[in-house]
């Protein structure tokens, strides 16, 4: 009898510790992601009290700033993929974001997240340009979350102050991600992955839960290999069909909860990463957010993009605060933080990962953050 048939959800608080030497396999986690009643409670209970462990009680604020909602893919679940010609599509200009990591400052995040469609009008240099005109401001961790550029870009952005970088792999199985995905690969995606990893970047990564065809085992799938890439940040949300889109009429899975179990989970086996309530979660449940923030989530993302903008940048329908501006968006955070009983977090929230101190060590040096330049 393997480690994982004797591993039922009532254990979970009392085996967390020996996974490194018997991870839990993808059965297992079907079975977990399946669990209902008192054994749902358990495990979200379990990943509750490894989440308040290993990453505290602090809620880490990254304030978004979605700088342009032009993309060159086509992502089949995304709203704002390039043929969707229902969107209007908007681009903020260099000065215009630096202003608006200002106000970041101004409401107290620690970090900015700079995101947007793949839009290749800004260039490398437009790139490095608005992170060291933010970093002279004074101190601000940057993520950026731009998509797939050259390899070489990573080192430039890393000399520039890119402190964190977000990308998803969306699934890991290859045949799906291509089917999702007309113009890219798995292949490329995770290439992509390894250079941000190798450019002394924190590397933060995630999938879409309950992708058509996907099932519970793709999601196990999915958690499994998400550990494996030993992330510093998850980011997982859950498949929402968009208008406009090849998957507009795509279902939804049935059991809601799996999309919290998953987050549960991914906890169980990350007890170090910073795991973001993605925005997505609201969409599906009106408190969304804090209920993943009390299953194994750590980190906020209240949104700073102008409200002008806001309703053009939906990857997904239903998307909360559309209505808002930034200084409501600050507002609103400290309230849902404090309604949960934690606090928000002073420091930037660097990764917590145990080998991170040996990576920013072996960090490429400047010089070699301007190759390719
Ligand atoms: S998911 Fe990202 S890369 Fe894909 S179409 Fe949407 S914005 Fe573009």
């Amino acid at each position: 009898m393997s480690n994982q048939d004797t591993m039922p959800v009532s254990k979970l608080t009392q085996t967390f510790d020996d996974w490194a030497i018997a991870p839990p396999d993808v059965d297992c986690l079907v079975r977990w992601l399946a669990a209902d009643g008192d054994d749902k409670e358990m495990l979200y209970r379990a990943a509750d009290q490894a989440r308040a462990r290993f990453v505290g009680e602090d809620i880490h604020l990254r304030g978004i700033i979605e700088f342009s909602n032009i993309c060159r893919l086509n992502c089949n679940y995304c709203g704002i993929r390039a043929k969707n010609t229902a969107v209007e599509r908007y681009r903020l200009d260099k000065e215009e974001i630096i202003e608006l990591a200002f106000r970041a400052r101004v409401y107290g995040y620690p970090t900015i997240v700079l995101q947007s469609g793949e839009d290749t009008t800004y260039s490398c240099d437009d790139i490095c340009y608005i992170l060291e005109e933010i970093k002279k401001d004074g101190p601000l961790a940057i993520t950026l979350s731009i998509g797939e550029r050259p390899h070489e870009e990573y080192y430039r952005y890393s000399g520039s102050g890119c402190d964190r970088y977000l990308m998803r792999f969306e699934t890991s199985d290859p045949e799906l991600f291509s089917k999702l995905h007309p113009d890219d690969n798995l292949e490329k995606r995770l290439g992509c992955l390894e250079a941000i990893r190798a450019a002394g970047i924190q590397l933060g990564s995630g999938f879409l839960i309950g992708l058509p065809g996907a099932g519970l085992e793709g999601i196990a799938r999915d958690l499994l290999f998400a550990t494996k890439l030993q992330l510093d940040m998850i980011g997982c949300g859950p498949f929402i069909p968009s208008p406009g889109t090849p998957l507009a009429d795509a279902p939804m899975l049935e059991d809601r909860d799996v999309y919290y179990k998953a987050i549960a989970i991914l906890r169980l086996l990350n007890p170090y990463a910073h795991i973001p309530a993605t925005t997505a979660f609201d969409a599906i449940f009106k408190d969304g957010r804090n209920r993943v923030l009390t299953r194994g989530a750590n980190v906020f993302m209240p949104n700073i993009t102008p409200q002008r903008y806001r309703p053009g940048y939906q990857l997904y329908p239903n998307k909360p605060c559309i209505d808002e501006d930034g200084d409501q968006c600050a507002l609103c955070t400290r309230g849902r933080v404090h309604s949960i009983g934690r606090k928000i977090a002073a420091d930037a929230g660097h990764s917590m990962r145990p080998d991170w101190i040996d990576r920013v060590a072996a960090k490429p040096a400047p010089s070699l953050s301007s190759a390719g330049a």
